[in-house]
């Protein structure tokens, strides 16, 4: 398990250690065929932001009320991590689960604390697909939002992280984010819909608490959040950085205290 720089022709080098900072490579090549792409990072914690997207806010009031007047914050646990092609685990007798596809902001190695929103790029490695998986009747009824968006896999990461999107042509500020279920289209919007955007985000949250290398901002999500089932396929899509696929399964049973592992 290892890192790599996935190049324009679909092969991947892998690098050495970490790929903040100078990176050096190993020499080895692998078609991208040959290889499962993992979660593109492990973050310590990954930082969300709520109600980001006016529509999102409308189709939401009756649960979560007004927009907000500063940048809403909640963590997921770096447990709740999968990568591209991992299975979404619906929590037993659920069915209130939702996608939120998001913008991810992904750290660099010099991290962000106590920054300007004129600072932060200087801060940011790059951007990536998250998928806010939120479980809507907890979310409901405990008031906060720990246990309905923390469960594992609550936290689909990748294909992977683009960290020259303006050589791409592209702008993080104006990027189009979607999301389909089984094909059929559910979410759509833009990053420049945002209400706080990403400098101010980094920012404000910088200034709670120190954002290490790898840690994972999202930016909130679009409107058409829907639910999702076992037996479903979930593509997230943001515009220059591939699509984000999950199927949907079924609660995990293995247990730390032996069995069927
Ligand atoms: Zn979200």
């Amino acid at each position: 398990m290892s890192f790599g720089v996935l190049d324009g022709d679909g092969q991947i080098a892998q690098i050495e250690g970490h790929p903040f900072g100078q990176i050096s490579f190993t020499g080895a090549r692998y078609a991208q065929a040959d290889i499962r792409l993992l979660s593109p990072i492990l973050p310590s914690k990954v930082v969300c932001v709520g109600k980001n997207y006016a529509a999102h806010i409308e189709e939401m009031r009756a649960m979560t009320g007004d927009a907000p007047k500063e940048p809403l914050l909640f963590l997921k646990p770096s447990t709740s991590v999968i990568g591209p092609g991992d299975a979404i685990r619906i929590p037993p007798g659920s069915t209130n689960v939702h996608h939120e596809a998001e913008l991810a902001v992904v750290i660099g190695a010099r991290g962000a604390r106590n920054v300007t929103p004129e600072q932060v790029p200087a801060s940011i490695f790059g951007y990536t697909i998250g998928n806010d998986v939120s479980e809507r009747d907890m979310q409901k009824s405990d008031g906060q939002w720990t246990r309905a968006k923390g469960f594992d896999s609550f936290c689909p990461l990748g294909p992977w992280i683009e960290t020259d999107l303006a050589g791409l042509g592209l702008n993080p500020a104006d990027l189009a984010v979607s999301c389909t279920v089984d094909g059929e289209p559910r979410q759509q919007g833009r990053t420049s819909q945002l209400i706080f955007d990403i400098p101010t985000l980094v920012s404000y949250i910088s200034r709670v608490m120190t954002l290490l290398p790898g840690d994972v901002v999202l930016t909130g999500t679009p409107s058409g959040v829907g639910p999702i089932r076992p037996g479903q396929r979930v593509e997230c899509t943001v515009e220059g950085l591939g699509t984000l696929t999950s199927s949907v399964a079924a609660a995990d049973a293995v247990s730390t205290a032996g069995g069927a592992r």
